[in-house]
């Protein structure tokens, strides 16, 4: 045996301890993710250096992740039997905080330039080890590289400055970190609590993970995989595993990108809506991982909140594992995570609504109103715009049921046309009898019909839509300056104007403070008079009442 030797923390991993144990992390039980983390990245590496043919230690030793608890010794053990460390690298990589490990090995992997083996190993992980401390008041870690002679060696500190280096006997290839838990943290002594916490985390991690001898994580992580490989049965299972539902999903996108970003990504629509009402409480429904390993589980701001009735994961290598949630919720990277996704997902819905209109119009009919309170919340035209896209509504030139989107109203306008009307009633029998839609009607314009208040608000938010302007055609009537006081005198069937000045005295009389001005007008046909009204009939009770109260 050789002898123990001390040393001292550097100076930025001592002040980053202290950070680590009180503020960086939401929740003590994340070391687990970390420690695991660390484990599956240890057995990355040796796999990697299995496929160069490298000479390694042991080499018959099942790769997997053990972790044993020990109530009586209030002890937490994990073990793997990956690429292990050599004293030397105990010192660099436990002690200072200035180099990771990981990063090291990637610039030793693309010296080696072994393209296969890169994706899955890159990651810059900042702080994971020093997570242990947050609930221990002592760690020790054996490990043995996987060069063949190596010896294994003892690292042991209690977090506080110093840690002692020793050689030791009966160690196996890998690393067994082994937790003396703090008195505020014996839970994590208890082996339901880590097979718990095991699943929520790691449930996807590539390696096998053993909790008490027994298989944890058992779901294969399908994002990861390639698309032609995942077959529906496996999406509706891995789907009502993560949306923990009966159904199965009505759209599935599986969505891979590496730049600007590296995404992996799987979404699902649910088949069976959550009301809209009793959704507005949940932030996000899709989780975030970083290679495989879970990030967050409502990833409230990699999504935009409308999207909440998507389930899926997000996976992306760019994002750091050690940020607290706080910290990662307003980050320049998610908000670009968030951009792309959105795009992304807008994309794929017009693509789905054209290849199967039916499929599209019963989304709609069950998500249409997330659409509509993405645009109401959002102060970006650009973006209102994108997802007005995806509106639906019956039109005047469309039988009744048919629907039809503003992109293709907007085609169907005359050259230099400025205008799309649109107009609310309760149903399309009063749309289409109404004296505002018979003006409108008579000047050959498209009118689109919205049955529901929230479609007309929508329509008087966006304001423009593809540079053309969103009209009332009771604003239109109200705007209209072919009022008049002269009747039009070639028109046999119209009143003589002492009759109509008559008329319009006795209306202006009766009604008094009600109306602001009686006019004569030309454009009704079959009706004998209308009334307008200066903005918007049904939206302006509702701007009062809900919708735009919380975002
Ligand atoms: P990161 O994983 O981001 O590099 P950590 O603090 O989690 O940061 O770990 C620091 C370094 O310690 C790792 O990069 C790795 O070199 C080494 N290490 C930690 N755990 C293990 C392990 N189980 N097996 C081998 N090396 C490990
Ligand atoms: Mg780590």
């Amino acid at each position: 045996k050789g002898p123990s030797s001390s040393h001292e923390f550097q100076a930025e991993t001592r002040k980053l301890l202290d950070i680590v144990a009180r503020s960086l992390y939401s929740e003590k039980e994340v070391f687990i993710r970390e420690l695991v983390s660390n484990g599956s990245d240890a057995l990355e590496k040796l796999r990697y250096m299995q496929m160069t043919d490298a000479e390694i230690s042991d080499p018959d030793l099942p790769l997997e992740i053990d972790i044993e608890v020990d109530a009586s010794k209030k002890t937490f053990t994990i073990q793997d039997t990956g690429i292990g460390m050599t004293k030397e690298e105990m010192i660099e990589h436990l002690g200072t905080i200035a180099k990771s490990g990981s990063k090291a090995f990637l610039s030793e992997l693309s010296k080696a330039s072994e393209a296969s083996a890169k994706s899955s190993i890159i990651g810059q992980f900042g702080v994971g080890f020093y997570s242990s401390f947050m609930v221990s008041d002592k760690v020790e870690v054996f490990s043995k590289s996987y060069k063949p002679g190596s010896v294994g060696h003892k690292w042991t500190s209690d977090g506080q400055g110093k840690f002692e280096i020793s050689e030791a006997e009966n160690v196996q290839r890998g690393t067994k970190i082994v937790l003396h838990l703090k008195m505020d943290s014996h839970e994590f002594c208890q082996e339901d609590v880590i097979k718990d916490v095991t699943k929520k985390y790691s449930n996807f991690v590539g390696a096998p993970i053993y909790v008490g001898g027994k298989k944890a994580n058992t779901i294969q992580p399908l994002w990861m995989l390639d698309p032609k490989d995942v077959t529906e049965d496996m999406h509706e299972e891995f789907y009502r595993f993560i949306s923990k539902s009966y159904d199965r999903p009505k759209y599935t996108l599986q969505y891979k990108a590496d730049a600007p970003l590296n995404i992996r990504a799987l979404f699902y629509v649910p088949d069976a809506p959550m009301a809209w009402e009793m959704s507005r409480e949940l932030d996000a429904g899709v989780m975030l991982y970083s290679r495989k390993v879970m990030i967050m589980n409502q990833a409230k701001g990699v999504m935009p909140k409308w999207l909440r009735f998507l389930r899926g994961v997000v996976d992306s290598e760019d994002i750091p594992l050690n940020l607290s949630r706080e910290l990662l919720q307003d980050s320049a990277l998610i908000r670009k995570l968030r951009t792309v996704l959105t795009n992304r997902l807008v994309r794929y819905f017009l693509e789905q609504a054209k290849k199967d209109p039916e499929k599209y119009k019963e989304f709609y009919k069950d998500y249409g109103m997330y659409f509509i309170e993405g645009i109401l919340n959002t102060q970006d035209q650009q973006e209102r715009e994108d997802i007005a896209r995806l509106l639906r509504f019956e039109s005047s030139t469309k039988h009744p049921g048919e629907t039809t989107s503003l992109s293709e109203y907007a085609e169907r306008m005359e050259a230099g046309a400025r205008t799309i009307y649109y107009f609310h009633a309760p149903s399309r029998e009063l749309a289409e009898t109404s004296p505002y839609f018979e003006a409108v009607k008579e000047k050959g314009h498209e009118v689109l019909f919205c049955f529901n208040p929230y479609d007309e608000l929508v329509l008087l938010t966006l304001q423009q839509f593809d540079k053309k302007n969103l009209r009332s055609i009771e604003t239109e009537m109200a705007a209209d300056q072919t009022g008049t006081d002269k009747i039009d005198s070639s028109d046999a069937d119209s009143l003589k104007q002492e009759e109509a000045d008559a008329l319009i005295s006795w209306i202006t009389a009766r009604m008094g403070q009600k109306i602001v001005k009686a006019k004569i007008t030309n454009r009704l046909v079959s009706h004998p008079a209308v009334i307008s009204v200066m903005e918007m009939g049904a939206a302006r009770h509702l701007l009062k009442t809900s919708l735009l109260g919380r975002s």
